[in-house]
């Protein structure tokens, strides 16, 4: 997974533990919610139930109290002997007898009132044993409830009426005989009364399970309340007891185990919140972590590509300004790797990477975009010329890694900022401008030139036609003789690619360089091996010499194609030289030697091709059997220019010789090159001198005329 993707993952794991635990808590609260509303509710239902309860037992209390009042009375006043005494002189005494002295200390009533049938007159007033006035006790009520009870239809009046001492409950009944037989005169009234004391409140309350009963003239509103009201219906006081809350009494009693569930609900929610933070925590530095590494090459610490881009981006935002981009690569890093393993090869990388982030006061960031290859931006007013050498500077002294001393160098492709161009298409500029220093040879730095992109528009097409060129076999081979260096006869011709197109010929030294660049170079070698042997059937007393390219000697397939196309074309494989330049033995001796060996195995001769203008050793030439030297043309043409030279050729020829290796000098222009050549062991020579390279035509023409000589 990489470190973009990774960052992405962890993000959702964040945002989908947040979520979880956010729907853990709001579940959590809202059941917590839920239980404390029910438990609310049945705490208040409870309660209004039971003082529902309580008020109907009030009510029932009072009926208890009126009904009593009310049976007593009508039991003493629809009374034969009462009726009778009434109308009777001694109804006072009689009336004293039986309710008067009674009511001193009798339970059921405190006093008892008679009152004459012309309802105003008082028989009888007795109030706990002693007489007393009505209506100065009672009010002016009394004598209301008493004329309205003087009917004896009616059933004995009970109502609450206000006293003296507070309240009292009234009952009136006219006095009457138990069976009437026609119309009665008019009749005395009986009234008994019960204060309501605190002694009757207590009956009550206990009859009636009403603890705390008693009497207020104003409501209370923290207390139940039950109003009391008079004949009239005005409320003269109210009955008031508290509430027993059944409900809150139990709520109370649970309390400590509802605030010990909540507090473990608390602690259990806090738990989840921490466990959830900590999560997202570790989840968000997980993120931040994978963000850096998607930003950064784990290697040096420094940015990557995407880190670069990601940075170029910010600072065209702001607004940076002048900018410029370096790409720095080094030159000779392979070597280092190769000759001293990767761990030296990192610490190298390691080493550049801290020598580049600081080489200059206006680097903003360094980056590290592959194996050896790294990018600086610079903003600021440095020139760019100062900017490289400083970079160049970096590399002038060798780095020290455990003791070695490591030289390695570098060249540079830089490209300025310039308008709205994207971070994507600078950094294109400074890689075509690295490429171009690279390609002019190590050291080199290179400013990006519009130039540069008309140049590799160039290529482009140019490869495009070299790819139509080979396919259409519009690549011809010429053919060089190789002379022997004592008779002077030719005694092989070396085949050299021509491409002719119609705005002019172009060099193999420029189309083989690409078709090896754009992968052409198999496909244009089999094509020119093929030809060549083609031509070559029309001279069989002559050896062949075709040139390949290291790339094609690097292709595992390489060996085995050469043979089939000899098979194919009925070739001597004993006529056949190979020749190659040194440049493969150092870039993949291994596959070089295998490819060699397989060829050689068959017949194929090798040469070693330009030898002295490279770093061809003669180890090389010993190491893998070539059976052929040729002595690049520069070394050949410097016999013009100094005495040296022929010293130089001298020592390489003797040399070749002594390891019994035959050697052909090539580029011989002149009979005094020819001379010292041929004098210093050369055994073949080939040069305009000789032979220029000419067409297959031609070729048969010249050795028509040699025949013939
Ligand atoms: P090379 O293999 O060393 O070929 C010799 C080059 O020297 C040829 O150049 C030839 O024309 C030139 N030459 C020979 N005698 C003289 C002389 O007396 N004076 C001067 N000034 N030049 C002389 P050419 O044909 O331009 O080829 C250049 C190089 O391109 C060849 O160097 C070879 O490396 C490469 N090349 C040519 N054809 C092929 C090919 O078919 N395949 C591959 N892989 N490389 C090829
Ligand atoms: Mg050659
Ligand atoms: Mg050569």
């Amino acid at each position: 997974m990489s470190s973009n993707l990774a960052s992405r993952h962890v993000r959702t794991q964040t945002s989908s533990i947040v979520a979880t635990t956010v729907c853990f808590l709001v579940v959590a609260l809202i059941l917590t919610g839920l239980m404390a509303h029910v438990v609310v509710k049945m705490t208040r239902s409870a309660n209004e139930i039971d003082d529902a309860r309580a008020t109907r037992a009030a009510r029932a209390a009072i009926s208890a109290f009126v009904a009593r009042l009310s049976g007593t009375t009508t039991d003493n006043a629809i009374w034969d002997d009462a009726y009778s005494a009434a109308s009777s002189p001694t109804a006072a005494d009689w009336a004293f007898e039986n309710w008067g002295k009674t009511s001193e200390d009798y339970a059921l009533y405190d006093g008892a009132v008679v009152i004459g049938p012309d309802r105003s007159s008082i028989v009888s007033a007795y109030a706990k044993g002693k007489p007393f006035e009505p209506s100065a006790f009672f009010g002016e009520g009394f004598f209301r409830q008493t004329n309205a009870a003087a009917d004896p239809e009616r059933a004995p009046l009970v109502n609450f009426i206000k006293t003296e001492n507070g309240i009292a409950l009234l009952a009136s009944q006219a006095i009457q005989p138990f069976e009437t037989a026609g119309e009665l005169p008019k009749l005395s009234t009986l009234s008994f009364y019960k204060e309501f004391t605190s002694e009757v409140l207590d009956t009550l309350s206990d009859e009636h399970e009403l603890e705390g009963l008693h009497l207020e003239t104003k409501p209370r509103p923290e207390f139940l309340n039950t109003p009391i009201t008079d004949m009239k219906g005005a409320v003269i006081g109210y009955l008031v007891w508290p509430s027993k809350a059944p409900g809150s009494t139990v709520f109370h009693q649970v309390t400590p185990y509802v605030a010990a569930a909540v507090a473990i609900l608390a602690l259990f929610l806090i738990g989840v919140l921490m466990v959830g933070a900590s999560e997202a925590r570790r989840l968000r530095q997980l993120a931040q972590a994978a963000l850096f590494e998607a930003g950064h090459d784990s290697l040096s610490g420094l940015l990557n590509r995407h880190g670069l881009l990601s940075l170029l981006e910010e600072l065209e935002s702001s607004g940076a300004s002048p900018l410029r981009l370096y790409l720095v690569d080094l030159d000779g890093f392979k070597a280092v790797n190769d000759a001293w393993g990767h761990a030296v090869g990192d610490d190298l990388i390691r080493l550049v990477s801290n020598a580049l982030l600081v080489c200059h006061p206006e680097v903003v960031a360094a980056a590290r975009l592959g194996g050896d290859e790294f990018a600086l931006v610079h903003v600021g007013d440095a020139t760019c010329d100062d900017m490289e050498k400083t970079i160049l500077a970096q590399f002038a002294e060798p780095f020290k890694i455990g003791g070695r001393t490591i030289e390695v160098g570098a060249s540079i492709g830089a490209a300025a900022r310039d308008g709205d161009i994207e971070p994507l298409e600078l950094l294109r500029r400074a890689d075509m401008a690295l490429y171009r220093a690279k390609a002019n040879g190590r050291g080199q730095a290179i400013e990006y030139d519009p130039e540069l992109d008309q140049e590799r528009q160039r290529v482009a097409e140019l490869e495009g036609q070299l790819k139509q060129a080979i396919s259409s076999g519009a690549i011809e081979a010429v053919f060089q003789p190789l002379v022997s260096a004592t008779t002077g006869a030719v005694t092989g011709l070396e085949a050299l690619a021509r491409w002719r197109t119609s705005t002019g010929n172009i060099s193999p030294e420029i189309f083989i360089p690409l078709a090896e660049r754009c992968g052409l170079i198999d496909a244009l070698g089999v094509h020119m091996l093929r030809t060549s042997i083609e031509h070559a059937t029309n001279w069989p007393d002559l050896a062949l010499s075709v040139n390949v390219s290291p790339i094609q000697l690097c292709n595992p397939e390489f060996a085995a194609e050469v043979i089939s196309v000899l098979q194919e074309l009925d070739f001597n494989p004993k006529r056949l030289t190979l020749e190659i330049t040194e440049g493969v033995l150092m870039t993949n001796p291994d596959q070089a030697r295998r490819s060699i060996d397989q060829l050689k195995r068959v017949g194929i001769k090798f040469a070693l091709d330009d030898f002295g203008c490279g770093y061809a050793s003669i180890g090389a030439l010993r190491q893998f059997g070539f059976d052929r030297m040729k002595i690049d043309r520069s070394l050949v043409s410097a016999l013009d220019e100094g005495a040296n030279g022929a010293d130089v050729l001298r020592a390489t020829i003797s040399l070749a010789t002594a390891l019994q290796i035959p050697v052909t000098a090539e580029g011989i222009e002149n009979s005094r090159q020819a001379a010292i050549l041929r004098e210093a062991g050369c055994d073949q020579l080939q040069g305009y001198l000789m032979g220029r390279p000419m067409s297959a035509h031609d070729i048969s023409g010249r050795l028509q005329e040699d025949s013939a000589a």
